[in-house]
């Protein structure tokens, strides 16, 4: 097992994760099986609980691990599917320990950051870098460990000390480190001294970088590489200027012009591993459709515009997930990605009251908007604004995309105006008391009276139901199939009582789970594209296999959904394959 440490300085937030999936990629492409950890030095045991106002998405897993949103990089970059343990907290570690020492596991010795936690970090790695992740179902060959956060924070200590103490214990050729920092520019002048000093805190905590990769904004001028490579003791070509990208797809493009393949090839001796024909054919493949994918995306010119009814629109990373399998889908049709972002509340009549120039700009954006998501929240707050959206979309017959929330919200407004089904009735029970007659009810085991890791989570299949081959999501995941396997991550589902009222009027439950209970796609046959999944898709896209929910609803706003239709189908991973923590009411997530 060869081990990729990537660490940051100066500051944190200037894309070390981007930098860590391109390496990554760029190991794949050579035939290498790859697998990644990433560290984050919090006490929460998972993100599972955060707030995506303050921390960004939370990332759901196969195995409904709800992880950091950097794990969505590696398994979109490298096609890979990773499991909760390939996120390590603070929190798991510290539960870990204290757990074994509660059993008596120590034998009467004194507990320790050093040497206890710190070799559960290190068994822990070792460990999980060992697990098969992709199709192959082989051991990786290569790890990389995105540490998180920035070398020197107080928090992060005991994982720069177990993975200083790790490089010890491997042979040399087995482990290497990237270490990336940021250039700013003052007056014109490219700084190094951050960037030095970042270098130096990273050898007294025990590790040397072996790599140094500068973020920029600009080409790095040949002064500021020589200077870097002298004060950070590395050779000049060691240092790597990884400026600004017209996108960050085309970051593994720049990295492989800097060499980075021969870089860790040579300090990993990566040429002695046995690497199989097929995967070495298949990573070349790889790189070939991803250089053809993304080099001259800038120079699209036509685009497709999408308007996100949100309620988490202050933190950018809130959504990561959903706008990537928007990116992913709009590069598939070959158009450029243009996002308008939208509160959801300023839809609501309380905010002309308050801020009318909000209201209307808001109300502007929805009328005259190609394409409209909704994607996932959590609590009442907008719900109201996403229901005036969901309404629009339905009745101007503009293309609507629902995600879980996105589709409660559809099948409330549609309950109201089209059923006539009367408040409170048509409401959620997550958005006023947990009664039982609302159209969206709560599912009882899965409010146990605790917040953590308790949603109904993770990979479940949905089978397509009888006379459904009309449904054009289904034609997208491919009509012989007959489910189809997404991620999940919700408390609350649409009432079954009320299904045969929805359905008579046309709104056509076409996925259900395997007992039939519980809806999973709802859709309407005469608009142009409106789908409604109760789990989120956005999680399965990868960069060169778009999320087929994603990809039907860019085509459709782009007018093409007819000549996509028609050409795909076949792949996708069907069936055989605020403020605070803002908890309220109980055990129910309001944010
Ligand atoms: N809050 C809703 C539920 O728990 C939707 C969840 C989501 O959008 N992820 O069912």
């Amino acid at each position: 097992m060869k081990y990729v440490l990537v660490s940051g300085g100066v500051i944190s937030g200037v894309g070390k994760g981007i930098i860590a999936s391109s390496a990554g990629l760029l190991l794949k492409t050579m035939g290498l099986k790859v697998s990644s950890i990433k560290i984050d030095p919090y006490l929460n045991v998972d993100a599972g609980t955060m707030n995506p106002r303050e921390h960004g998405e939370v990332y759901v897993l196969d195995d409904g691990g709800e992880v950091d949103l950097d794990l969505g990089n590696y398994e979109r970059y490298l096609n890979i599917t990773l499991t909760r343990e390939n996120n390590i907290t603070l929190g798991k570690i510290y539960s870990k320990v204290i757990e074994q020492e509660r059993r008596g596991d120590y034998l009467g010795k004194t507990v320790q950051v050093v040497p206890h936690i710190t070799g559960c970090i290190e068994e822990w790695i070792e460990r999980v870098a060992r697990v098969p992740v992709d199709d192959t179902a082989e051991e990786p060959d290569v790890c990389i460990i995105e540490l998180g956060g920035t070398v020197g924070d107080i928090e992060g200590m005991p994982f720069v000390e177990a993975l200083a103490e790790l490089r010890r214990n491997l042979p040399r050729d087995d482990f290497m480190q990237i270490h990336v920092s940021y250039i700013p520019v003052v007056h014109g002048e490219q700084k190094t001294k951050p960037t030095q000093m970042a270098a130096k805190a990273v050898r007294s905590a025990g590790l040397i970088p072996d790599l140094i990769a500068c973020r920029c904004e600009k080409p790095l001028e040949q002064a500021t590489i020589d200077k870097i490579a002298r004060f950070c003791q590395v050779p000049n070509p060691h240092v790597l200027a990884v400026r600004d990208m017209p996108s960050t797809y085309q970051v593994p493009i720049l990295l492989s012009e800097q060499n980075l393949v021969p870089l860790m090839t040579t300090t990993l001796q990566l040429d002695r591993l046995p690497i199989s024909p097929a995967l070495q054919q298949s990573g070349a493949h790889t790189w070939e459709t991803w250089r053809a994918l993304t080099l001259g995306l800038q120079h699209l010119h036509e685009t497709v515009e999408i308007v996100l009814v949100g309620k988490y629109l202050e933190q950018p990373d809130s959504y990561l997930s959903v706008t990537k399998s928007l990116e992913h889908a709009a590069m598939r049709c070959r158009r450029k990605l243009v996002i308008k972002y939208v509160d959801a509340e300023h839809l609501e009549p309380a905010t002309l009251a308050t801020n009318a120039a909000a209201f209307y700009k808001a109300r502007h954006d929805l009328s005259t908007a190609r394409g409209i998501l909704i994607p996932g929240g959590f609590g009442g707050r907008g719900t109201e604004g996403m229901i005036a959206a969901a309404n629009w979309a339905r009745e101007k017959k503009v293309p609507y995309l629902g995600i879980c929330l996105g589709m409660q919200v559809a099948v409330i407004e549609f309950a109201r105006s089209v059923c006539g089904v009367p408040l409170p009735q048509a409401s959620s029970a997550e958005f006023d008391s947990d009664d039982e007659d609302r159209v969206i009810v709560s599912m009882p085991e899965h409010h146990p009276g605790k917040l953590g890791g308790t949603m109904r989570l993770g990979l479940r299949a949905t089978v397509w139901q009888p006379d459904t081959e009309w449904s054009k999501l289904r034609a997208l995941y491919g009509l012989q199939s007959g489910s189809v396997n997404e991620r999940h991550r919700h408390r609350y589902e649409v009432n079954p009582a009320y299904i045969e009222r929805l359905q008579g009027k046309g709104l056509e439950f076409i996925g259900k789970d395997e007992t039939g209970v519980r809806m999973e796609v709802v859709e309407l046959r005469e608009h142009p594209w409106f789908v409604g999944v109760q789990f989120h898709p956005e999680y399965l896209s990868r960069v060169l296999e778009p999320s087929k929910p994603y990809l039907g609803f860019i085509a459709a706003a782009a007018g093409m959904l007819g000549s996509v239709l028609g050409g795909g189908g076949e792949e996708g991973r069907v069936n055989g394959h605020g403020r605070g923590h803002g908890l309220v009411n109980g055990d129910k997530m309001a944010y």
